[in-house]
């Protein structure tokens, strides 16, 4: 298959990139570098160092044999992304290219605007490209759990059956999201549900839990491969920033009391779950949604697994929540679908924590303390930003 990856310079977006390519389809990479720039405006880094996107694909090809075509443009400029789509022709387009962390689009009115604009515009031009160029294109798109918020009931994927005053009708699961960004991603949704309904598009929605890891059998090949590891409060996934705060001998910071529960997967396994939806396509017109998360844990419990696995002593900080969430509350979530199209998990075990204990020590002296501490508060996402100082 021809697969193009937007937002294929980052966390995900590379090593789904190599993956597919190590797996015989020939793909294309697109991105506009945004988040390194966010990089450059928050004073945070990577820990792990990573390469330019030229000496990522001269290695890759070094050690593979393989190629891989590179687009440099912005999503939110319509006639670069038709005219990429045309020229590249792809089978199925995957998407990841949007900003993608809830802080940073809490920070204040500039950040959310911009989060909204380019994630909701970005996904509008991919979608008029797709109409455009060939409607029979696959989009795979990335959303996230967190489109769904944190219901009283059972969280379905995607589409709920709801039977009001004796009718019937199937509909678009209820979301509640909790950030300008998890909103971004509910109205790419509609967006995305109304072009499958209206054009005949063929869409599937990825509703992706918190991911985890950093390294995949591609990314291990060689330190030039290897993708970016964020731990900072802003762009820091929870388990990794945990993972860091244990080795460095700093205790783990749990907002609030850490009963929130959230879905996870292994980067691993967001890898394959992409292979597996380009390679088993939604039907023309159909919106498929498949909630992306392999287990469920609270804060409190994925403290406590990366606690138990470290050798040493490892203390809990409970900080006040800056985010405005439930603390305590039910979440129950359907995810057969991916497994059925053939998702063999890795669960979270001690061995994946051990190799990121690893990652972690080799580059501690990369760790910029402060970066850690939340400084974006949910309540006061007015305020000016703190960066301009
Ligand atoms: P990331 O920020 O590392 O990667 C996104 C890439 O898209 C970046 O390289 C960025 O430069 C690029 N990009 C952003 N806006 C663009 C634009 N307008 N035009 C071109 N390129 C653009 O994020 P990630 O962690 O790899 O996440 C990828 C996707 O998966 C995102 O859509 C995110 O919402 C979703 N997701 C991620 C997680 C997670 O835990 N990382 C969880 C759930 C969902």
């Amino acid at each position: 298959m021809r697969i193009l990856v937007l937002g294929g310079d980052g966390y995900l977006g590379w090593p789904t990139a190599l993956h597919l390519s190590d797996r015989g389809h020939e793909v294309a990479v697109a991105d506009n570098y945004a988040r390194r720039a966010y990089d450059h405006e928050m004073g945070v880094q990577s820990l792990v160092p990573i390469e330019p996107m030229q000496v990522r694909l001269e290695a890759w090809r070094q050690v593979s044999g393989k190629t891989i075509k590179s687009y440099y443009g912005d999503l939110v400029d319509g006639d670069f992304t038709v005219e990429m789509i045309r020229d590249f022709r792809p089978d199925t387009i995957v998407h990841f290219a949007e900003q993608r962390a809830a802080p940073y689009s809490m920070i204040d009115r500039r950040h959310a605007v911009y989060t909204q604009q380019n994630n909701v515009v970005g996904n509008l031009n991919v979608l008029f490209a797709i109409q455009e160029v060939d409607p029979d294109i696959h989009l795979v798109k990335l959303g996230t759990m967190g489109e769904y918020g944190t219901p009283n009931i059972d969280i379905e994927e995607g589409w709920l059956e709801v039977t009001h005053k004796g009718r019937t009708d199937r509909v678009l699961y209820p979301k509640k999201p909790g950030s300008f960004y998890h909103l971004s991603k509910v109205h790419d949704s509609h967006n995305i549900e109304f072009a499958c309904r209206i054009w005949g598009l063929r869409a599937t929605d990825l509703n992706q839990g918190v991911v985890y890891g950093q390294e995949t059998p591609q990314t291990a090949l060689d330190t030039r491969l290897a993708t970016r590891f964020d731990y900072d409060a802003i762009f820091g996934t929870v388990l990794n920033r945990f993972v860091i705060q244990a080795v460095l001998g700093h205790p783990l910071t749990v907002y609030g009391t850490g009963g929130q529960t959230r879905g996870l997967i292994d980067i691993r396994d967001t890898v394959e779950c992409i292979r597996l939806a380009s390679e088993n396509p939604a039907e023309p017109g159909e919106f498929r949604v498949f909630n992306q998360i392999t287990e469920s844990f609270s804060v409190e419990e994925i403290a406590k697994v990366v606690a138990n696995s470290f050798e040493g002593e490892v203390s809990v900080e409970h900080l006040d929540n800056p985010r405005v969430e439930q603390q305590e509350h039910y979440y129950n979530v359907v995810h057969t679908g991916l497994v059925e199209l053939g998702l063999e998990p890795h669960l979270l075990s001690n061995t994946l924590i051990e190799s990121l204990f690893g990652v972690a020590d080799k580059y501690k002296d990369r760790v910029d303390l402060a970066a850690m501490l939340p400084t974006v508060k949910w309540r006061s996402a007015s305020s000016p930003m703190r960066t301009e100082a």
